[in-house]
């Protein structure tokens, strides 16, 4: 008999989570053949990107050899891009042949939305990828370098001068931990003077740091940020990203030759053949079960997916959304194949955590609004826990606990 082929496209959480699902759902069940498309060979874990960013954490240590993850029963797996979907004839164009499908699960995550603000594609780093984080940090260094030879004090403060657009959780988190990288571990490299001229910038739209977290947690994070020396700047919208400098939309320039955009995300555009409904926000429209508009047998689980919560909402850009999506799709897959009803996805929060750099965090965990050392603690201990491997985590507790008593690495990779 022919096995039922599923092809899951992308290895971020929302894909992977679905083949460790169905790895246990299908578990030496000759019936299906389950296929990954993935344009890279590893699952990264993107809630610790900031960390690579910024000298915190070996980039090795926070990604996953897709071939590890398979599992015993050694799906086909297709190391490059779907370049094209075939919804109608059911198959995928792929850089590396033609794949076709009696599923689809689609996870192919977002890209950073620039809102069409002129120049900030060209000019900006953005917080997205491992290259995205390796390149981030390297052009810190390269600018401590260049700056160490610079006698202008004015043209050393505007080459130190780093720009953050988005206030949203990322840029909180890439703020502080920029912060302690640029400040304290070059400290013990570079004169005093240099360290006094590098400042940071948060550029953020809404009156408020992290909207969605309780109010007592948004003035908190802006607390410890303006602590820390961060200068945060409130209400306030970037208008045109120079090379060297941003516009803002109350009129003033900032200097700057770093802008890391952090300001939104937009789902990953891929070509489809047939026309496929989108929601306004140019995610995918799916039904409660998950499944793309019209094609029952097109499942869309994390950030590319338009699913909406009890309350209506579009859910938001989480792993922990993708993660829930991602179990519930490969059910339903199965559900569909034995000819059993669908069952509806239902999203439950588990709860949000920040971190503001060395032993401050914030966080919402069951309605409780939690910040300081113990928040801290639990941040690093559930993201430690989040991690693939124990063999990863345990580098990553390695790394963590050497930075606590050292400054952490500047190196130029
Ligand atoms: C810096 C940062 C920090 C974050 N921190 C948190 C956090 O603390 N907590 C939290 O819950 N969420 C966090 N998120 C959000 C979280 O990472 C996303 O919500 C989650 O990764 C979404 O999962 P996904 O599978 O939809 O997409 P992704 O994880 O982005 O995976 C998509 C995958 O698909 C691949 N792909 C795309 N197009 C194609 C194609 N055409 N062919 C083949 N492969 C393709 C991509 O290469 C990628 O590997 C963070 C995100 C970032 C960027």
């Amino acid at each position: 008999m022919k096995p039922i082929r599923i092809i899951i496209v992308g290895a971020g959480f929302g894909g992977i989570y679905t083949l460790k699902r169905m790895h246990q759902l299908f578990h030496k069940d000759n019936r299906v053949q389950i296929t990954l498309v993935s344009e890279k060979n590893y699952f990264l874990f993107t809630p610790l990107l900031h960390e690579v960013a910024t000298g915190g954490l070996n980039p090795q240590n926070i990604v996953e050899p897709i071939r590890k993850i398979l599992g015993c029963c050694l799906h086909t797996f297709y190391l490059g891009k779907a370049m094209c979907f075939h919804l109608q004839d059911h198959f995928v164009e792929t850089t590396d042949g033609i794949v076709p499908y009696d599923y689809l699960v689609l996870a192919p995550g977002a890209g950073t939305n620039f809102f069409g603000i002129p120049g900030a594609r060209e000019n900006s780093f953005t917080l997205k990828s491992l290259e995205d984080a390796i390149r981030l940090k390297n052009h810190c260094i390269t600018l401590m370098e260049r700056a160490s030879h610079v006698a202008s004090q004015d043209v050393r403060q505007n080459m130190l001068r780093f720009v953050i657009v988005g206030g949203g959780p990322t840029g909180v988190e890439l703020a502080a931990e920029l912060q302690e990288f640029l400040k304290q571990s070059f400290s013990g490299y570079y004169t005093p003077e240099i360290i006094a001229d590098i400042s940071i910038v948060l550029v953020q739209k809404a009156t408020e740091l992290i909207p969605q977290f309780p109010k007592l947690l948004r003035e908190k994070s802006l607390e410890v940020l303006r602590k820390k020396g961060i200068k945060v700047l409130l209400g306030n919208v970037v208008t045109q990203v120079k090379k060297e400098a941003v516009e803002l939309a109350d009129g003033s320039t900032v200097p700057t030759e770093t802008i890391v955009w952090v300001a939104g995300v937009q789902p990953a555009n891929i070509p489809f053949v047939e026309p496929v409904a989108r929601e306004t926000d140019g995610r995918f429209r799916v039904n409660r079960n998950l499944q793309l508009e019209n094609y029952s047998q097109v499942f869309v689980v994390g950030d590319a997916a338009g699913v909406k919560g009890e309350d209506g909402v579009t859910l938001p850009a989480l792993a922990q959304v993708a993660v829930q999506e991602a179990k519930m799709a490969a059910e339903n897959i199965k559900r569909q194949i034995d000819g059993q009803t669908l069952k509806p996805f239902i999203y439950r929060h588990a709860g949000s955590l920040v971190s503001l750099g060395q032993w401050m965090a914030v966080g919402k965990i069951l309605n409780l609004a939690l910040w300081g050392r113990f928040t801290w603690w639990i941040w690093r201990t559930v993201y430690l826990l989040k991690l693939v491997s124990w063999q990863k985590k345990v580098k990553v507790a390695v790394d963590w606990t050497i930075n606590a008593f050292s400054p952490r690495d500047i190196s130029r990779l």
